[in-house]
């Protein structure tokens, strides 16, 4: 790695540390020739997109609220760990497969009631009820005939 002061190549790493939930490495090096220190933040090519929220503000993709959003919805309902799991790798490939570095939290929402649509469709109706704030109980209605409608 190139030094940024002198232009060097050679600098060592003085400090590594994970950042980012895991998803970036930060590293503290230091220039063998100028002895300037400087920090270099190393991530995985497939870096999950920011979630850009309905107020316009953007933040990081969080594995443990989607976790703590599908066991909310899941809750009681008979579908076990290990599906759940699946499920949240699964919401995490299609969302790194966008390619895309920011990406709209309705994108997202879909993505989750697609995926409860699939696992059990009690916890798609809570989930679907709570992130659409149903307006009235006949739009509450309407969404659940819709369940029972072939595809
Ligand atoms: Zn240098």
């Amino acid at each position: 790695m190139l030094c940024p002061f002198c232009s060097t190549h050679e600098t060592k790493v003085i400090d590594s540390r994970l950042v980012a939930e895991g998803q970036q490495v930060r590293r503290r090096r230091e220039c063998a020739s100028c002895k300037e220190r400087f920090t270099t933040f190393e991530g995985a090519e497939l870096v999950m997109p920011r979630v850009i929220k309905r107020d316009g503000s953007r933040e990081p993709f969080n594995e443990d609220k989607l976790r703590a959003g599908l066991q909310r919805a899941l809750e009681k309902r008979p579908v076990s760990t290990e599906h759940i799991e699946r499920c949240i790798l699964s919401i995490k490939s299609t969302l790194r497969a966008t390619g895309e570095r920011e990406l709209q939290s309705n994108y997202l929402g879909n993505l989750i009631m697609d995926a409860l649509k699939s696992l059990d469709q009690v916890a798609y109706v809570r989930f679907a009820s709570v992130y659409r704030s149903f307006q009235d109980i006949k739009e509450f209605g309407e969404e659940i005939a819709k369940l029972n409608e072939p595809e």
